[in-house]
């Protein structure tokens, strides 16, 4: 495969970028290659600049559930652009977008955009230690709610895979704040948010772990976990980053019938452009400037491009069978991944929740963070540089997920099935 002109970009790119890259993860340092520079994608396929075609799973790690350059979003961007691409005023696309995740979230009385979903998880901290007057965060090891500095201890995605413990430059006043406790684990949770020397706001949770891998929750954990917050009067905050509108159209919270009182999205809810949003109760939003005292604001927040392009995904996603079909696909082919690493592997685990899957590199079950750190992410590299070399495009991290899309074809699947088989069989000389 010529790889040139992205290893001529690449270094190019380390001299003026840190890392040749505006996000770790996509340095691939974890699985021993450089990045592939991508030109172009369609559909399910991606394309670099050397003009190798692959077969994507990282889907930007998670917005395009419908696929590239699906063609009702490209039209809503580019009707919307005509007019101008933004106003710092009010638009007519927020309040559309704002109606389509109120409609799909009964938790959600009101929702603020913002353009990131570390905006969103940062801002909604805050307006939970405005609301509750309280201080302490408590956070799960391994779960993910971007890069603001209170969430930077034991945090997942990036920041596991580059083996950071949580970062300097975050002061320990911050982090004090903050605590991080095992996911699905009752027990802990209990003697933790009972315990009467925290002042804890809030409990934020990612509902499905989805940047330590794909990790569920455990039967009974987010009933526990809404039980004890509603008795301790702690603000319940689903990061639903990734979930939302991706294992149901309502999300995690839909899919499992628990509500939260605040809830985080991102991802999918812009199509592809920068987003974020929070909402939730009327009661909360309300303390957001400028109606209350809980200042929170953005240049871009809101964006015409944007919200068109999170109004026409969300249209999309109501089309009928939307999440039936996408569940369909991705059981099948998760059957398939799990019979060829019994074949070939011995010791893996898949964990799957919806289109949402990691195939961990080592014993399961895996059900936290710890469990989750005992795969074998050199054998993962291993395995993703095959993958590349074959054509498909796989998260260059054993601790993330894989996305499918609706336009990932029974062929598309059929064949990484295969490539993954071919990989195996290499790993095993
Ligand atoms: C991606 C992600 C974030 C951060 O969103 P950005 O848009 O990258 O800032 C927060 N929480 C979860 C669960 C995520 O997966």
């Amino acid at each position: 495969m010529k790889t040139t002109t992205s290893q001529a970009l690449f270094a190019e790119a380390q001299r003026l970028i840190p890392g040749g890259v505006n996000s770790p993860v996509r340095a691939c340092k974890s699985v021993g290659c450089d990045p592939r520079f991508i030109r172009r994608a369609s559909g399910s396929k991606i394309y670099d600049v050397d003009g190798n075609e692959y077969i994507d799973f990282v889907c930007s790690w998670g917005p395009m559930i419908l696929g590239h350059n699906y063609p009702a979003i490209m039209e809503a961007i580019r009707q919307t652009m005509a007019d101008g691409t933004s106003f710092g005023a009010p638009c007519p696309q927020e309040v559309e977008l704002a109606e389509l995740v109120t409609g799909a979230l009964p938790s959600v009385d009101m929702v603020r955009f913002v353009s990131s979903g570390t905006e969103a998880t940062m801002s909604a901290v805050r307006l939970a230690r405005g609301y509750t007057g309280r201080k302490v965060i408590v956070k799960f090891d391994g779960c993910y709610h971007g890069h603001a500095d209170s969430f930077l201890v034991k945090a997942g995605s990036g920041v596991i895979t580059l083996g950071i413990p949580g970062s300097p430059g975050v002061p320990e006043d911050i982090v004090r704040n903050t605590v991080s406790i095992p996911y699905n684990n009752e027990e802990i949770l209990e003697k933790t948010l009972r315990d009467a020397s925290l002042d804890i706001a809030c409990v934020i949770v990612e509902p499905v772990a989805g940047n330590m891998g794909v990790v569920p929750p455990a039967q009974g954990f987010l009933a526990k976990l809404r039980a004890l917050t509603s008795e301790l009067g702690i603000v319940l905050i689903f990061d639903e980053v990734i979930t939302g509108f991706r294992v149901s159209y309502g999300g995690a919270q839909q899919k499992f019938g628990i509500m939260p009182d605040l809830t985080c999205l991102g991802k999918i809810i812009g199509g592809g452009l920068p987003v974020g949003a929070y909402g939730g109760k009327r009661e909360i939003m309300s303390l957001i400037s400028p109606v209350g005292p809980v200042y929170q604001a953005g240049t871009l927040s809101g964006n015409p491009l944007a919200m068109a392009a999170g109004a026409a995904t969300l249209k999309a996603l109501q089309a009928p069978g939307f999440y039936e079909k996408l569940e369909t696909k991705a059981t099948a082919f998760a059957a398939g991944l799990q019979q060829l690493a019994d074949k070939y592997l011995g010791e893996a685990t898949l964990n799957r929740q919806g289109s949402v899957m990691t195939l961990f590199f080592g014993p399961g079950p895996i059900t936290d963070f710890d469990s989750a750190m005992k795969a074998d992410a050199n054998l993962y590299g291993k395995f993703y540089r095959s993958m590349l070399d074959l054509g498909i495009y796989l998260a260059p991290s054993q601790f993330e997920a894989m996305f499918l899309s609706s336009a990932h074809s029974d062929e598309d699947l059929a064949r990484t099935l295969e490539m993954t088989e071919r990989s195996f069989k290499k790993l095993q000389n």
